[in-house]
Order: structure tokens, then C-alpha cells, then sequence
């Protein structure tokens, strides 16, 4: 039933057509027994610090933010943990006695559907793109200790930015380049994980992909596209003719979905459950 002390939750963007997040939200909310709701919320640009200040006032727990929002959110919050800080971006606002708090669990989101999938220490990761995602990722990547990143994106700027961020914030050789097949077929041989954080691909896009061939990556490298959107992306295909194993966005996008609930209810959320909702969504009609 929805009264008073129903906890108020939901997503921020422009467009939120693509998002799973009110479906799997409301789902797990009702599975875990919680009196709580999960309402998308398309915000218009000239709306936003409006929307944002209006949390508050509105008694809100707290909501996803997503594109493409997820830093310009920012000059309205009172306070950012330390992810959110790092990466300059939001995509989780806290609303706790009276303060509004910006986090990222996107690239814990990552970290955890790595650790989920049986995969290891990563010494060597190439990253295609370098937008928001890619920064998450590559933040957490740092961190855990892997030792040589290359970032690729069809902006040198914004690849070399992401390599000069990310040495800045762990002890990790980072190189930006360039986004081109020559220079990646020759980074494959040493590399244990090919990460896609571009949108190429996504659906309706399907038949894209960033790359013409993964041929040279190691048998037991790694190829996980943040898409989830189809399940099984032209990339992945790629990577499967390559016997590799592959990783696609729904593991993330369940994880960072598990910590938004646990910052915000306290309750562990049942993950093999959000995973069925979303799998369940995702597959193929
Ligand atoms: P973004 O900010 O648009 O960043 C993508 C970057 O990749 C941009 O710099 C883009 O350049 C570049 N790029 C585009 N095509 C490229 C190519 N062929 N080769 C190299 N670089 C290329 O997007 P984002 O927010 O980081 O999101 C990236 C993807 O991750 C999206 O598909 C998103 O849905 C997904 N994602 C998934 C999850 C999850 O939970 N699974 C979470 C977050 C994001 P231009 O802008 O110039 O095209």
C-alpha cells in the first residue's frame, strides 16, 4: 500500500525509455517486503536544479541519476562520497538527514560482476571509449591494482584526459590513443580484458560494433561490453569466434542497482532475483 511512509525512489534522465532500472527496482522492492517505490522520472534540462533541490522537499530517499545528468547534478549536492568525488559524476543521490549526497556505484557495480564471473587480477586492460562509464570503470580497475590500462576513444583528448585522471588516482601506467583497429590488434596479445564503454552496438544499432576483430587476444583474455541491450552484442560475437570468455552489462547494471538499494534501505537486496527480472527482460522475444 502506498501512504505516508512509503520510501520514495526513482531514476532522473532525458530520454528513459531504455531503462530497466523502475522495473527491476519495484520488482526486488516488492520481493524484499519494503513499502517503496521506484518512479522513472524524465526531468527537462531547464528543470533539473529544480528537480534535484526539490528532493528534499519532497521527502525523497533518494534516486538514480543517468544521462544526462550524471554531472551536472553536482553543483547541487551538499556532499559526494569518495568515487563520486574521484570521477566528477552521479549516479545515486542520497537524501539523509536533510543533505543531499552524490555516489557512483557504477564502477563497484563493474568490480563486483568481474569478481562474480570468476575473473582475477587484471595486469593488462584496454578500454574502448572514454566517456562517464569508462571513468567509473577505469577508477575501480586502478584501484584494484591493475597495472597497464590503454584507453581508446575517436577523441584523442578524452582518451588521453582519462589516462592523465586515472594516474593521478592509483599507481597504474595509462596510455590514451586514438581509437583504431592497427593500435588495438597490436595491444591484444598482453591483454587480459577488453572492456567496451561505448554505446556501439546498443540496440537498435545491433549489427555495430567498435571493433572490426579481437583476433590476437589471448585465449583466456576477457571481452565484456557494458551494453546490455541486446544480451548478446556483435562485439561479443566477436569475442566468442575468439573462444573468449564474455561478460555483458546486466551483471553491472544488477550490482550497481544492489548497492543503490543497500545505501538507501540498509537491507541487502536479493541479487540472484534482480538478475532474473532483468534477464527476463532482456531475452530475446
Ligand atoms: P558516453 O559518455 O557517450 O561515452 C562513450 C565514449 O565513447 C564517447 O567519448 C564516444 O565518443 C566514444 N566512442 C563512440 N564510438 C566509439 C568508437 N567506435 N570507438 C571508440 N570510442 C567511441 O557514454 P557512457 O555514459 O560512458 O556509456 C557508455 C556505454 O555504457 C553505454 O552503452 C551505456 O548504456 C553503458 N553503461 C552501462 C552500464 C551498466 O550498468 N551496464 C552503466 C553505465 C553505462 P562520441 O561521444 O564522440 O561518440
Amino acid at each position: 500500500m502506498i501512504d505516508q511512509f512509503t520510501l520514495r525512489m526513482g531514476l532522473i534522465g532525458n530520454p528513459l525509455g531504455h531503462s530497466l532500472s523502475a522495473l527491476m527496482h519495484n520488482r526486488t522492492l516488492a520481493c524484499m517486503g519494503l513499502n517503496g517505490i521506484y518512479l522513472p522520472m524524465e526531468i527537462a534540462p531547464p528543470y533539473l536544479g529544480q528537480a534535484v533541490l526539490g528532493l528534499r522537499a519532497l521527502s525523497f530517499t533518494g534516486v538514480n541519476v543517468t544521462i544526462p545528468y550524471k554531472q551536472d547534478v553536482i553543483p547541487y549536492l551538499d556532499e559526494l562520497s569518495s568515487e563520486a568525488q574521484a570521477c566528477q559524476a552521479v549516479n545515486l543521490i542520497q537524501h539523509r538527514d536533510g543533505r543531499l549526497i552524490g555516489h557512483n556505484t557504477d564502477g563497484r557495480g563493474f568490480m563486483a560482476s568481474l569478481l562474480e564471473e570468476g575473473v582475477g587480477r587484471l595486469n593488462h586492460v584496454i578500454i574502448i571509449g572514454a566517456g562517464g562509464a569508462a571513468r567509473a570503470v577505469v577508477y575501480e580497475l586502478a584501484r584494484a591494482g591493475t597495472a597497464q590500462v590503454d584507453i581508446l576513444d575517436v577523441v584523442l583528448e578524452r582518451a588521453m584526459d582519462l589516462a592523465e585522471f586515472v594516474k593521478g588516482t592509483a599507481p597504474v601506467q595509462a596510455r590514451g590513443h586514438l581509437m583504431d583497429q592497427g593500435r588495438l590488434t597490436a595491444l591484444y596479445p598482453t591483454a587480459d580484458l577488453v572492456v567496451n564503454c561505448t554505446p556501439v552496438g546498443m540496440h537498435p544499432g545491433v549489427g555495430n560494433s567498435p571493433v572490426n576483430s579481437l583476433e590476437g587476444m589471448k585465449p583466456e583474455g576477457v571481452a565484456y561490453d557494458l551494453i546490455y541491450n541486446p544480451p548478446f552484442t556483435r562485439f561479443l560475437g566477436m569475442a566468442r569466434n575468439q573462444r573468449l570468455h564474455t561478460i555483458n552489462g546486466s551483471a553491472m547494471l544488477v550490482h550497481q542497482g544492489a548497492l543503490t538499494l543497500k545505501i538507501l534501505t540498509g537491507a541487502d537486496p536479493p541479487v540472484a532475483f534482480m538478475k532474473e527480472v532483468i534477464n527476463h527482460a532482456i531475452a530475446p522475444a
